[in-house]
C-alpha cells in the first residue's frame, strides 16, 4: 500500500474490483476500534468507506439493558402477556416464575 501515502489529496483513481478488494483488506487487517491511521482523511475513498463500516459495526449497541419489573434488576427484558401479567421481565424471572 505504500503508493497510497503519495496520492495527490484532491486525486484519486478508479480501482479495479481486484485493487478494490486490496484495499478493503488493508482496512480490515489495520482497523482497530476508535482509531484513525495517520492521513486518514486523504486516504483513498474505498479505504474510509470500509473504514467508516468497521467503525459502525463496532459501535453496533448491544441490547439496551432495562430494570426489571420483578426483580429491578438491569437485564435484557423480555415482555410476558398471560394469565393477566403484562411484565418487563429478565430471562432469570422468566426461568424461576415468581409471581
Ligand atoms: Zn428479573
Amino acid at each position: 500500500m505504500k503508493y497510497l501515502g503519495s496520492m495527490p489529496d484532491s486525486f484519486f483513481r478508479i480501482l479495479s474490483a481486484e485493487e478494490e478488494e486490496v484495499f478493503r483488506q488493508w482496512v480490515r487487517d489495520n482497523w482497530k476500534p476508535d482509531y484513525k491511521p495517520e492521513g486518514f482523511p486523504v486516504m483513498h475513498p474505498v479505504v474510509r468507506d470500509e473504514w467508516r463500516k468497521l467503525d459502525e459495526e463496532d459501535s453496533s449497541e448491544p441490547p439496551l439493558l432495562a430494570s426489571c419489573d420483578i426483580c429491578e434488576k438491569l437485564a435484557e427484558l423480555t415482555r410476558i402477556v398471560e394469565c393477566g401479567i403484562d411484565t418487563d421481565a429478565c430471562q432469570d424471572c422468566i426461568n424461576n416464575p415468581t409471581y
